[in-house]
């Protein structure tokens, strides 16, 4: 196979998503001479979307400990990384990089301009400073292998060399922004353990024609319990909304994983609970307030006061009242009716949106086959592997670009230590004479 350029270099990164781009930087930062490989025609197209084009980047969640738990049973693999690299960290490089932030509810943490083009912005400047080179359109397809060691990347007819390399290309979800799992068939390939990618953090499809009805409403801290074959699960609270498919929102994200787990083995239903802090018995003493001050009215009418406007026709739907029928005529048992079905609203799950609508893919590395002190690969030990190729579940909230910047920031770190320790053929056998060296360069990009 023909070398593609002339000279080796230190490392290289495979994917320009938000983990391959702090990557890059920061193994240039060190003194490597990098390049950083991307398929499409332009970097971090998915970054660029992110948090609806606000860019929710991380969570501003206390200690590494606290913010490993999120992550579930896997969290404990993760601790290591986000002890060198946690969220104070991240905080601190992008406010050095002219980013500043603000905190939103549930820790949210955001770029203070809502810009998610902004985020972007600082990293690519990060590369640029530190004299990246990258390769945009590439066809790559896969790795050579010399000796359990990787010795090039094969592409566009030839193969490109360097003494490190960063696996970048991330998960399944959004394909078009050029997330299509690429790097897990290879990894899959060289014999890493890779668990199959599914939807997650994905939109719920409903059935009932009450739901789609709603579409566009959007409902601040209700409550959402999963009801498998009749039998009422642990509910979780937050912000959820209607949309002409069923559901959707942070709410609904979060429970994705667990509806799906039960999805296909018995009924699946959703039960919404409009007044999650109060009891049946409080909210039919509201509903008596209200109708005494609303006798004379219709029902569909006399429920303003109780919910939204919206949800008012959803309600006696569901109670199966007549909404033409006076309020002076409601009678107690009717009245209770509608509290008990405020804190019960049933639908029933018909599945899931695509990969298309999902926010991340479950699946990827077996993470028990990376040294998460480094990023570093178990089983080939100059390969590195970062951001949503690795098998985490998370949140929503910021906690998938968190692990982008952790894994990222280290394996950029580490694989660039190793090239300059390493030395070689370009010639750089030290960090320092490394670094004089790329203050010399001129080139930091070609196409
Ligand atoms: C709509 C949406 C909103 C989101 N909002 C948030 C949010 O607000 N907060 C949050 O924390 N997370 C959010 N996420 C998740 C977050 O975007 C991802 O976790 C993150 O982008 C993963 O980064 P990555 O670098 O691992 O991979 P990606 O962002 O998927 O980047 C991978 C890169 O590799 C390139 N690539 C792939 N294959 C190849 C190949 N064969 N050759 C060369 N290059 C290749 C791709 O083109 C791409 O540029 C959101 C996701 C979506 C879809």
């Amino acid at each position: 196979m023909t070398d593609i350029f002339s000279e080796p270099f230190d490392v290289i990164v495979i994917g320009g998503g938000p983990s391959g781009m702090m990557a890059a930087g920061r193994a240039a930062e060190m003194g490597a001479r990098v390049l950083l490989l991307e398929k499409n025609e332009s970097l971090g197209k998915k970054l660029r979307i992110t948090g609806g084009g606000r860019c929710n980047l991380t969570n501003a969640t206390a200690d590494a400990r606290k913010m490993a738990e999120k992550f579930g049973d896997k969290g404990k693999f993760l601790l290591p990384a986000l002890a060198r690299f946690g969220v104070e960290a991240t905080l601190d490089f992008f406010h050095q990089h002219e980013l500043p932030t603000k905190v939103e509810g549930e820790n949210r943490v955001f770029p203070a301009s809502d810009r998610a083009d902004d985020v972007w912005g600082a990293l690519v400047q990060y590369m640029f400073s530190h004299k990246v080179v990258i390769q945009y359109d590439v066809r790559i397809d896969g790795f050579a292998i010399e000796d359990g060691r990787v010795i090039g990347v094969k592409m566009n007819g030839g193969v490109v060399r360097a003494k490190q390399y960063i696996l970048a290309t991330g998960g399944k979800s959004k394909p078009e922004t050029g997330s299509t799992g690429d790097g897990l068939a290879w990894l899959s390939a060289l014999g890493h353990t890779v668990i199959e990618p599914d939807t997650a953090l994905v939109p719920i499809t409903i059935q009932d024609p009450w739901v789609r009805n709603l579409q566009g409403t959007s409902l601040q801290k209700v409550k959402l319990s999963i009801v498998h074959k009749g039998e009422k699960r642990k509910g979780f609270e937050g912000k959820m909304l209607f949309t002409h498919f069923g559901v959707s929102g942070p709410l609904v994200l979060n429970m994705s994983r667990l509806v799906r787990e039960r999805f296909g083995k018995g009924k699946t239903e959703l039960s919404l609970d409009l007044f999650p802090h109060t009891d049946s018995a409080g909210l039919d003493l509201r509903l008596l307030d209200i109708f005494a001050k609303n006798v004379n009215k219709k029902l569909k009418n006399g429920l303003d006061d109780f919910t939204l406007p919206s949800l008012i026709g959803a309600l006696i739907e569901l109670s199966e009242l007549d909404s033409e029928k006076p309020v002076r005529e409601i009678t107690r048992k009717e009245r209770l009716l509608l509290s008990l079905v405020a804190k019960d609203m049933r639908m029933t799950v018909s599945g899931f949106l695509g990969f298309q609508k999902a926010i991340v893919s479950s699946g990827g590395v077996d993470v028990k086959e990376v040294d998460f002190k480094t990023m570093r690969s178990r089983r080939y030990p100059n390969l590195f592997l970062v951001g949503d190729i690795l098998d985490f579940n998370r949140p929503s909230g910021g906690y998938s670009l968190q692990i982008c910047w952790t894994t990222g920031r280290l394996a950029g770190e580490n694989a660039a230590a190793s090239a300059l320790v390493e030395g070689g053929p370009s010639g750089r056998s030290s960090m320092h004479q490394a670094r004089s060296e790329r203050d010399e360069r001129s080139e930091f990009r070609i196409m």
